[in-house]
């Protein structure tokens, strides 16, 4: 995937989104605080689906309902961190993109010897 594909496709889900808040009235309640607890609370919901259960990947991924759970909660808590990016407006490519960057100097890759 090319940086500009990843723009082009981040910045329709912003356009999506905010079409979507426009229409309902929601955008007041899209505050940086709001928008931050939603992506908590959505992370714990996708935390919920394995609570009391620790299933491989394999029998995740030939679970209907579990993937169809695993997917709504993922597209939960990429919508409210589209929904940030969108409020503060933050280029989600660039700073995924930095933090990557960051993470590789931190923790180099192993050397084999
Ligand atoms: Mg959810």
């Amino acid at each position: 995937m090319t940086s500009e594909k990843s723009n082009d496709q981040f910045e329709y889900l912003k356009r999506k989104l905010d079409k979507f808040l426009e229409e309902r009235n929601w955008k007041e309640y899209h505050t940086p605080k709001n928008i931050a607890m939603s992506i908590s609370i959505e992370a714990a919901e996708l935390m919920e689906i394995f609570q009391w259960i620790n299933p491989s990947a394999l029998e995740v991924t030939t679970s209907k309902k579990l993937m169809t759970e695993i997917e709504d909660e993922i597209a939960d808590i990429i919508i409210y961190t589209v929904s940030l990016a969108r409020t503060l407006d933050i280029d989600i490519f660039e700073v995924v993109t930095e933090k990557m960057i960051k993470n590789n100097l931190r923790f180099p890759p192993v050397k084999e010897s």
